[in-house]
């Protein structure tokens, strides 16, 4: 979806550690974190798999975007235009919609900080690169991104572009965050693999939890300005993030990297599961209807 241009973006809400800033730095693939890094993660891959997907390498961070900093990201314009700033506009409008759905279930929503960095960079859950993709680290409540995942989404692994594509991405993280403050998130390492398992079902349930926000966000006032951050969603935006979705898929990934599929060994959930709960979300906006664990085929 596009940001109403005179949207107010708040960029305090996230933390820039590109080009020095913070703590990035580059780092070697250290899954040191392991099961509690891939929880939070949107992909369900092992990194070196990722060699056998064609297309571009990853780390190779262009230069652009990262010179000016998320600090300078104040209007929906500039959500528009640059996709920090559009990562930091999605975070703004999530973090502007769940305190209040989430009240009903007693949930006292916390802001998430929203960390965007490249190459690699620190986590509680143990040093992380781009290779992992996007993810939520329970450990110290932040969902990390690197924009050049973004460009990679279209390029690697075969999305179609748009800018709901990668609202979804970020919306898929924060539905991690969710399930953090639910204390939900813990289910997927008592089953860590399998078509049906916790994993894949935890997986599900944060895409049908980013539906709920595709939702309502083109109708949420900014209390800043009383206007929507989004405009209204458009038939091209859903087909746009039911593709993300569905490119982040284990057996469309696997499928593309090996030239099999094993079901045995899913985190995610399949492309076709994937969009499914993303259109539930989408659909329902309720929070019930995105009970991955109570049916039996996810
Ligand atoms: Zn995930």
């Amino acid at each position: 979806m596009s940001f109403n241009d005179g949207a107010q973006l708040d960029p305090s809400q996230a933390e820039d550690r590109r080009g020095g800033m913070g703590t990035g730095k580059k780092v070697g693939i250290g899954l040191g974190g392991g099961l509690v890094l891939l929880i939070g993660a949107l992909l369900g891959i092992n990194p070196s798999l990722l060699e056998g997907l064609t297309g571009a390498g990853t780390g190779q961070e262009p230069a652009a975007t990262g010179t000016q900093g998320i600090a300078a990201c104040k209007t929906g314009a500039q959500a528009n235009e640059r996709l920090d700033c559009r990562i930091v506009g999605t975070a703004n409008s999530l973090n502007d919609f769940w305190p209040a759905y989430l009240k009903p279930y007693g949930v006292d929503y916390t802001v998430p900080t929203t960390v965007i960095f490249s190459n690699g960079t620190n986590t509680a859950c143990g040093p992380a690169t781009t290779d992992v993709g996007p993810f939520y680290c329970p450990g110290d409540g932040k969902a990390y991104f690197d924009p050049a995942f973004f460009q990679e989404l279209e390029t690697r692994f075969g999305s179609s572009g748009g800018p709901l594509a990668q609202e979804y991405v970020v919306a898929h993280e924060f539905g991690h965050h969710i399930q953090d403050l639910l204390g939900t998130i813990g289910r997927a390492q008592q089953d860590p693999q399998g078509a049906a398992s916790a994993s894949v079902r935890t997986e599900l349930q944060a895409d049908c939890y980013a539906g709920i926000w595709i939702r309502y966000a083109s109708s949420q006032p900014d209390p800043a300005t009383g206007q929507p951050f989004l405009e209204k969603i458009t038939q091209k935006d859903l087909n746009d993030a039911l593709s993300a979705a569905s490119s982040v898929g284990d057996d469309r990934i696997q499928q593309a990297a090996t030239g099999s599929t094993n079901p045995e060994t899913w985190t995610h959930g399949s492309s076709a599961q994937r969009q499914k709960w993303l259109y539930t979300g989408y659909q329902t906006a309720d929070l019930q209807s995105c009970d991955t664990f109570a049916v039996k085929t996810p």
